[in-house]
């Protein structure tokens, strides 16, 4: 049986709790360090199989400046690389409003792109 420990900060408040969590074999037998339960389930989806919200920039055609956009939901972390590139290499056309989508099922992730400030010509 392989036992290891992982450590990480909670990101869910501003608390910043110290997480230590506790694996067997890949699977998560104990965390502590969090004041609150939520902070367990952060630290043992972090330990497993994280996560991120993607934020970033598309171009405009015919206009320099970008339109803000992020992932609707988390992508899994290992999948960020795949995301941001298929994000720059998308440009969307004016207008757009918040919640366009503007790359779906971005990298195979089944989570969309969309906008997050809407833009007139
Ligand atoms: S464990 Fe709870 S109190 Fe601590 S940072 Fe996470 S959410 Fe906040």
């Amino acid at each position: 049986m392989a036992t290891e420990t992982k450590s990480f900060t909670c990101v869910q408040c501003p608390m910043g709790c110290p997480l230590t969590v506790t694996l067997e074999d890949g699977v998560v037998k104990g965390v502590t360090g969090n004041t609150c339960p939520r902070g367990a389930k952060y630290g043992a989806a972090e330990a497993t199989h994280p996560e991120r919200v993607v934020t970033s920039l598309v171009g405009v055609v015919g206009d320099h400046h970008p339109v803000s956009v992020k992932t609707a939901g988390p992508v899994p972390k290992e999948t960020v690389d795949a995301v941001l590139d298929q994000i720059s290499a998308t440009e969307v056309r004016l207008p757009v409003h918040i919640g366009d989508v503007v790359v779906r099922d971005v990298a195979g992730t089944g989570v969309d792109v969309v906008c997050t400030k809407s833009r007139e010509r």
